[in-house]
């Protein structure tokens, strides 16, 4: 038995036989004189790729979901590149053949991005490649593709886009890359999917491997080869057990979350993008509690402007189809650094220039996100709340602020709804001052991410004190039980939205404290309506 391991990226257990793929490997037609004739088929190629892809956008945004189609829109953006269109030009001028151009232009590019610092710009590496070889593909004649005639395990090196939605899904048991990361197209595509993963594997893609049996354990994030009978054994119990208990949640869909003694608690997911929210209603979620709004900033050069703000949103409430939708506003510093905000470096950035902060001394930036929110809000319910809340007077001032754009949305003639305000309670200073907050908002939803990091003062990003941030403190615990108090005592409601929200070892706790609502992963929700259902409390 041959064993190893990866970064897991969905969990269950898959065992089946080994399907290794590889990438064709084309020999390219070297130097060419006549530069203008090549010129025209790559112009051809780019026209047959243009196609294919807006083909292949359909497809898999009917078959798959819009989020692995927006893939395929990116890449079809890109064929209209214009610094590499002119690299092709320039390397075809110089004598290289319209093939060899399109690659090692796309080479070149790939790179660049791939040295970039910003996760997202990182990997669209892949997807320039990827946009490249279906040209070359094209040049030279020949097709990538899938020969699995029986169910299997995917071994490969990586996986691109167009790669991934050629795949034969019915047949895939679970993959396995040496490459990828946990937001690559593979991981994305194995949570839809909801089969076993690995990314980042330490296996070699051995030919000898082709057909052997295999087992992925996506909880342990583990392989096996030609596993012993007891290994074997054990697995195929684990599969069993995850697929029964999986089944068994199924039964909790369009179930109201109502416990045995009668309680009753919302349960939402949190989501990060407009593309998420099919993601959050096919797991069953009762509407969305926590937009990390930051995440439409992220990965770009410049601000977004009211109007891709305002159809990020709107597109949100028109999907949730009148589900109640709970917008965190910007959350920028600490963790997520964006460069085109220059932000100056902190000592401290945890402690620092951050979310509401941010907002509140940088009208240009809170204005168009305000002004997309209320707009959004004509479009279905809509609820803002906003992040690193210390004390009433910061709560006042945004109140403050909010009654502006109103007014101003009024007096253009721009509609606009209801729209609750909350508060995230995050700081130890939230938290004490909560009954006094809650005279000044409608709710409030509590970060146990950031709460539990002020008030144990650990890092919630060294992994060294993992051994220290227990997140089931008594003084986090304790905080947890007077806000909610608070909130109750004038008459608002309160939730939680943080990753402590779906501890089912403390869902119960949460009942008798009397939260209102948890906002949770999509992929949580059924798990921890099981738990309430089943709750005596
Ligand atoms: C939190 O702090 O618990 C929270 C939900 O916000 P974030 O994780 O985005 O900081
Ligand atoms: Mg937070």
């Amino acid at each position: 038995m041959q064993q190893g391991t990866g970064r897991p990226v969905f969990s269950g257990v898959a065992i089946g036989p080994a399907y290794v793929y590889r990438r064709e490997q084309r020999e390219l037609p070297g130097a060419c004189g006549d530069a203008a004739a090549e010129q025209k088929k790559f112009d051809a190629a780019r026209e047959t790729a243009r196609a294919q892809l807006t083909g292949l956008f359909e497809k898999t945004r009917r078959e798959i979901g819009e989020e692995q189609a927006m893939i395929l829109d990116v890449q079809i953006m890109m064929l209209d590149d214009m610094d590499y269109l002119d690299g092709v030009r320039d390397m075809i001028a110089g004598g290289a053949s319209a093939a060899q151009a399109a690659r090692e232009t796309g080479d070149a590019f790939s790179a660049a991005f791939a040295a970039l610092e910003d996760p997202y710009m990182q990997a669209r590496a892949v997807d320039i490649r990827d946009m490249a070889e279906r040209i070359v593909t094209i040049l030279c004649g020949g097709k990538s593709g899938f020969s699995m005639t029986a169910p299997g395990i995917l071994v490969a090196e990586d996986l691109t886009p167009s790669e991934t939605v050629q795949l034969p899904k019915d047949k895939i048991l679970a993959f396995i890359t040496r490459q990828g990361s946990s937001n690559s197209h593979i991981a994305i595509l194995a949570r839809i999917m909801n089969i076993p993963s690995l990314v980042q594997a330490q296996i070699a893609l051995d030919p000898e491997l082709e057909g052997k049996q295999m087992i992925v354990d996506g909880f342990e994030g583990r392989y096996y080869v030609e596993p012993d009978e007891a290994t074997l054994a054990a697995m195929t119990q684990k599969r069993d057990e995850a697929q029964a208990y999986r089944l068994r949640l199924e039964a909790y869909r369009g179930v109201p979350t109502v416990s045995v003694g009668g309680r009753r608690i919302k349960l939402l997911a949190n989501i990060g993008s407009p593309e998420d929210v099919k993601t959050a209603l096919d797991c069953d979620a009762e509407g969305v509690g926590l937009l990390r709004s930051e995440f439409m900033y992220l990965g770009r050069s410049s601000f977004p402007t009211e109007e891709e703000l305002f159809e990020g949103y709107r597109s949100v409430v028109e999907q949730l189809a009148g589900r109640p939708l709970v917008i965190r506003t910007l959350d920028i510093g600490a963790d997520k650094q964006v460069d085109y905000f220059g932000l100056e470096k902190e000592e401290n950035p945890a402690l620092g220039y951050r979310g509401i902060r941010i907002c509140l001394t940088r009208e240009d930036i809170f204005r168009p996100q305000m002004r997309a929110i209320y707009r959004a809000s004509a479009f279905g319910p809509l609820s803002v709340m906003f992040p690193m809340i210390i004390s009433v007077e910061e709560v006042r001032r945004i109140k403050a602020f909010c009654g502006k754009i109103q007014a101003e949305l009024a007096a253009e003639g721009v509609p606009f709804g209801e729209v609750e305000l909350g508060i995230m309670i995050e700081t130890p200073a939230a938290a004490i001052m909560s009954r006094e907050l809650a005279k000044e908002v409608q709710f409030f939803s509590v970060g146990t991410n950031d709460l539990t990091q002020y008030t144990l003062a650990i890092d919630r990003q060294n992994a060294k004190l993992d051994e220290f941030y227990d997140a089931h403190h008594p003084a986090v615990l304790a905080l947890l039980q007077t806000i909610v108090d608070n909130a109750h005592a004038e008459g608002i409601w309160a939730g939680i939205c943080g990753e402590l929200g779906a501890d089912i070892s403390l869902t119960e706790t949460f009942l008798r404290m009397g939260y209102d609502e948890l906002s949770v992963s999509p992929s949580r929700v059924l798990e921890l309506r099981k738990k309430v259902c089943e709750s005596e409390v």
